[in-house]
């Protein structure tokens, strides 16, 4: 719903804005607590977690299905075979699916995105979201499970996966935060994490929404290949296996 300046005042004295739209239902989830509720899930059902292993290499078999070949962390290779292969593997699904002939992934880029959390209390009780940027939703304000408030992410265009946050990025950062809280102290922020999202538009493009391509999309039956699955792709997880499990059931 739509809130004016004046109930904003009242309800978030420090936020500097001509109005705001609120979303009550808006909150944030426990990641951890989610993926060990997946994971019982997945293995009450007799599926299996497998770490530290990567999959090397994706075949399309002759008599149809998949062999995944994988390489675990000291060197040992092996491989399996499947009907039916989701392949939902973020950043390396692009390079993984363009050895199956047909499926035709989209071009892959990166886009890190660094998080600065704030020293001392947070000014506001909600998450606050700033209008979107170009490449991702603006630097907003996020509260975590301690109510400690953390700023980002912001938007860098990289070709190599690093995490490390560059404490320089924050000069950017006081910026657009004054923007909406123009009270923010010099020197409250420090570095924290970083992500890198699976971009399949590159800078300057329109957005791209998330794909997800099944059988009736490049004829491969048992297949089901997502790519640029960025935010809000956590929070969509549970719609997304449903809308795949549906495309499994109906297209193959
Ligand atoms: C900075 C940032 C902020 C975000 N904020 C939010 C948010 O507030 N809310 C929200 O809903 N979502 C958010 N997201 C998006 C969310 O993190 C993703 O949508 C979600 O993680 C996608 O899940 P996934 O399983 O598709 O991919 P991933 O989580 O990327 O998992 C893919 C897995 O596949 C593995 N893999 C890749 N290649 C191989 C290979 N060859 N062999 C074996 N394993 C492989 C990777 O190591 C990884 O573990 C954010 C993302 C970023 C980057």
């Amino acid at each position: 719903m739509f809130v004016d300046r004046d109930s904003l005042k009242r309800s978030e004295p420090d936020l500097a804005c001509t109005g705001a739209l609120q979303s009550p239902s808006t909150g944030i989830v426990d990641s951890h607590g989610f993926m060990l509720a997946l994971q019982g899930g997945l293995e009450a059902n007799g599926g299996q977690v497998v770490l530290n292993t990567r999959v090397a290499r994706l075949e399309l078999l002759e008599q149809g299905g998949y062999r995944v070949h994988a390489e675990t962390d000291g060197a040992d290779t092996y491989a399996l075979t499947c009907k039916e292969l989701i392949l939902s593997a973020g950043h390396g699904a692009p390079q993984l699916a363009s050895a199956l002939e047909g499926a035709n992934p989209p071009a892959a880029y990166l886009a890190k995105g660094s998080y600065f959390k704030l020293q001392g209390k947070a000014p506001f009780s909600r998450l606050i979201y700033p209008v979107p940027e170009p490449g991702g939703l603006g630097v907003h304000l996020t509260l975590d499970l301690q109510h400690q408030a953390r700023f980002g992410p912001d938007v860098e265009w990289v070709e190599t996966m690093d995490y490390r946050v560059d404490p320089a990025r924050g000069e950017r950062f006081y910026a657009a935060i004054r923007r909406y809280w123009p009270d923010l102290a010099d020197g409250v922020l420090v570095p924290d994490y970083s992500g890198i999202r699976p971009k399949i538009s590159g800078p300057g493009e329109l957005a791209a929404d998330f794909r997800i391509d099944g059988p009736a999309h490049h004829g491969l039956e048992g297949l089901v290949a997502l790519y640029g699955i960025e935010s809000p792709g956590l929070t969509s997880a549970m719609a997304i296996a449903d809308y795949v499990a549906e495309m499994i059931a109906t297209e193959s």
